[in-house]
C-alpha cells in the first residue's frame, strides 16, 4: 500500500518538473522571477518571438505554474508557486553554477526597448500631469 502511495505521488510530483524541464521555459521562468513580466518584456528579455514565447506560457499555465492576468493592453503573467524559483536555483547549483549568479537573472532587468509598465513606468496616465525633463 505504501508502496503504491510513492509512485502515485512521484508521478503527480513529476508532472510539472516535466512541464519545466526545458532551457526556454526555465528563461521564461527566471526572467518572470519573483514579479510578474508581460509578453512584450519576455520578448526584450530572451530576444524570442513572441508566437513563439506564447507557446510556452500557454503549456506553462495549462500545467498551473503560471497564472495571468490582464490590464488595459498589458497580459501578465507570474508564477502561481514562486518557490519553484529556488528549486531551479538548486538545480543551478547542481550544475555548478552558483546561487548568487542565477538570483542575478531573476527578473530584475529593465529593458530599454520594452514599453511594459516595469520597464517604462513613466508611460502611465499620470505623465499627463508631470513636467517633462529631457534626459
Ligand atoms: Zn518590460
Amino acid at each position: 500500500m505504501k508502496k503504491r502511495h510513492i509512485l502515485e505521488f512521484s508521478e503527480k510530483i513529476a508532472a510539472p518538473l516535466s512541464v519545466i524541464a526545458s532551457p526556454q521555459r526555465i528563461a521564461i521562468l527566471l526572467s518572470i522571477g519573483r514579479g510578474e513580466a508581460c509578453v512584450c518584456h519576455l520578448e526584450a528579455a530572451l530576444g524570442w518571438r513572441q508566437a513563439y514565447i506564447s507557446q510556452h506560457l500557454m503549456a506553462l499555465r495549462k500545467a498551473d505554474i503560471l497564472q495571468d492576468r490582464r490590464e488595459g493592453r498589458y497580459v501578465y503573467y507570474r508564477l502561481k508557486n514562486a518557490s519553484l524559483l529556488d528549486l531551479i536555483t538548486a538545480s543551478a547549483s547542481q550544475s555548478g553554477l552558483s546561487a548568487v549568479a542565477v538570483s542575478v537573472l531573476i527578473n530584475t532587468q529593465v529593458y530599454p526597448s520594452c514599453e511594459c509598465p516595469h520597464c517604462a513606468p513613466a508611460v502611465t496616465p499620470l505623465d499627463g500631469l508631470r513636467v517633462k525633463t529631457t534626459s
